[in-house]
């Protein structure tokens, strides 16, 4: 099969495509076929061993994908080959990962991906949905009728997180950086968009909740707006990092009068019962459809380079995704 395999860590030029060995599923795995994979921040963050991240080589990257099931091993029962899925991460064999046409997986990453979807869409839900219902539902413990901030909501959790928290019968407000993207976040059911450039955005956010302040921010860049954060929420308000690339000054003053929390999360902390409780959400939410992925930008396997490097770009519109 052809891959995109990294033999050392640095910048996009070490995504190299490659003719790899078809895996073979064991006990408990599957093979699936895939379409689609889906491009996180956190594959660039492990490529070039930024952020703490020293991945052992070589490795295929991606976590995320869409496919048909191809071959089943041996014990594995609520999967059958032709099904249409998308898998949550890969099995943890060498050279195994999504940017690649096939990936071996353990029967439980794999989930229906239920028509209409396609398979583009289908590589834009894991790590995107499962991040942002995690920092929503398990994080924040929001509750219908809050108010959420999602600041930075243009991108792939943002969208998510839009798509979830109106689901759940939130007030939603969303920021995003382009004209494109303050229209996409609207058209995702965010009740008011604000651009996360203008300089008076945070008092528009302010006014708009009446004074009240914020119950709940889902924050994708807390080192430049953490602080501000705290300012916006309302008592018992809670702020959820899922996003920091740098160190940040706050003032921790502004969370004592609130009785205020500021929760990190990374969806890895997440234990295999918590994945199968979030996974059987999003799929309910995917078949009634009020979770729809947003796919911004399809680029061919052979050029993960350039995918990588549109990820980091400002402007962000959904997911960026490698077709095979
Ligand atoms: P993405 O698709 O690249 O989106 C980035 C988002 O950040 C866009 O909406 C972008 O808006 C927004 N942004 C840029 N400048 C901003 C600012 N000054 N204030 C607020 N938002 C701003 O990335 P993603 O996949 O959604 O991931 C978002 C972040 O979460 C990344 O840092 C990623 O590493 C992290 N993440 C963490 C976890 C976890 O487990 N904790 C899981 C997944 C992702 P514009 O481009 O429109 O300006």
């Amino acid at each position: 099969m052809k891959a995109i395999c990294v033999r050392r860590t640095g910048g996009p030029e070490v995504l190299v495509l490659e003719d790899l060995p078809d895996p073979v599923p064991g006990e408990g795995q599957v093979v699936v076929r895939l379409h689609a994979a889906g491009v996180n921040p956190v594959d660039i963050y492990i490529r070039s061993a930024a952020q703490g991240r020293q991945p052992s080589l070589p490795y295929v990257p991606g976590s995320d994908g869409a496919g048909v099931i191809e071959a089943v091993g041996s014990g594995v029962a609520d999967v059958a080959t032709g099904d249409r899925v998308y898998v949550s991460g890969a099995a943890q064999t060498p050279a195994n990962g999504t940017y690649a046409e096939r990936a071996l997986c353990a029967a439980v990453q794999v989930h229906p991906l239920p028509l209409p979807l396609t398979f583009a869409q289908g590589a834009a839900i894991n790590v995107p949905y499962a991040t942002a219902y995690r920092a929503i539902v398990d994080r924040a413990r929001a509750q219908p009728g809050e108010t959420i901030l999602v600041h930075g909501g243009s991108g792939g959790v943002g969208v998510a997180a839009i798509q979830i928290a109106c689901a759940m019968g939130m007030k939603v407000y969303a920021t995003a950086g382009t004209a494109r993207g303050l229209q996409l976040v609207l058209e995702q059911g965010a009740h008011q968009a604000f651009d996360h450039h203008a300089g008076d955005y945070l008092s528009a956010i302010a006014s708009a909740s009446g004074g009240r302040g914020i119950d709940v921010i889902v924050e994708m860049l807390a080192n430049v707006n953490l602080d501000k954060d705290l300012g916006l929420l309302a008592r018992h308000g809670r702020v959820v990092v899922v996003g920091n690339r740098g160190r940040v000054e706050i003032d921790a003053r502004q969370t004592m009068g609130r009785d205020a929390a500021i929760l990190g999360m990374t969806l890895m902390n997440a234990t295999p019962q918590d994945l199968a409780r979030i996974h059987a959400a999003l799929g309910a939410g995917l078949v009634n459809g009020s979770l729809r992925p947003i796919v911004g930008r399809e680029f061919p396997l052979a050029e993960a380079a350039a995918a990588h490097a549109a990820v980091m770009e400002a402007g962000a519109y959904g997911k960026i995704v490698l077709v095979t």
